[in-house]
């Protein structure tokens, strides 16, 4: 039904006032060049956690979270996602969004069913194409913002302050703009790569599809805190987010060169 590229089981702050968790849906027609989940970009890409996995995933903790939320990406790029949608409201959970609006056919087919929407607003519309390289992106947004605006779904506005829209009081000219609609422009910060585990990512857990190298877990069940971090479910192997699998590898190579160097100054020595 749905290409996944990976789940958070838990979050604090991807759904404002619920406990969620987050489907990160593979494929984006743009190409942001502060991305930070450019390895969902491809649409064909090869998802890490099938749909049937994750409906189970979800069964297991009815009752224990409020929403989920499906981001990317961009989730209105797949068609499968207005049954996605009602499959994880079945469930009785909510269902949440976010989106940057590139299709707003799917959006109005969604807003049905929708308990909240996330909107990334890149820059004023007329300006897109110079943060998303894609002509005409402006004017899907435009369309999905009204939309939105006209909807009733509890939303909000958003923005990444990016070095592409520090200057020239673009900002300043979207805050105006958005409010003009009686609303606010949420402004965030942009996501430094090395940000390590600080911030949103150091309350963030990836769930992975375990593989034979790697340990598969085999109970369920919510964390001794409570929390549901450090859990462990059934057919999945929970990874940090922004850690890849393979760099704990990678350290003890300096070290055998340094070893190296220092036997040879030696020898000569
Ligand atoms: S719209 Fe979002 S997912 Fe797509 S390229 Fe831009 S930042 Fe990345």
């Amino acid at each position: 039904m749905l290409n996944i590229g990976g789940v958070t089981p838990f979050t604090t702050i991807d759904y404002p006032g619920e406990l969620a968790a987050v489907i990160f849906c593979q494929g984006c027609p743009w190409r942001c060049p502060y991305c930070h989940n450019p390895h969902l970009l491809a649409a064909d890409g090869q998802g890490a956690v099938p749909w049937a996995e994750v409906l189970e995933f979800l069964c297991h903790r009815r009752g224990l979270l409020d929403g989920v939320v499906f981001s990317g990406g961009e989730p209105t790029m797949q068609a499968g996602l207005p049954a996605a949608v009602l499959a994880v409201r079945e469930l009785g959970f909510k269902a949440g969004l976010h989106t940057a609006g590139p299709f707003p056919q799917r959006l109005l087919e969604l807003l049905p069913h929708l308990d909240w929407i996330g909107m990334d607003l890149k820059a004023p519309f007329e300006e897109y194409e110079r943060i998303t390289a894609i002509p005409g992106s402006g004017e899907e947004a435009r369309a999905s913002a009204e939309l939105l605006r006209r909807s009733g779904v509890p939303h909000r506005f958003r923005t990444t302050l990016d070095p592409f829209l520090l200057e020239g009081g673009r900002i300043e000219s979207m805050q105006r703009m958005v409010a003009t609609w009686g609303e606010e422009l949420s402004v965030q910060n942009m996501k430094q790569p090395d940000a390590g585990k600080s911030g949103s990512q150091a309350r963030q857990v990836t769930v992975q599809r375990a593989t034979q190298q790697s340990s598969m877990l085999g109970t369920s069940g919510k964390a001794p805190d409570g929390s549901g971090k450090g859990e462990q479910v059934k057919g999945f192997e929970m990874k940090e987010s922004g850690q890849p699998a393979s760099g704990a590898a990678s350290a003890p190579i300096p070290w055998l060169f340094m070893l190296g160097f220092a036997l040879v100054v030696g020898l000569i020595g």
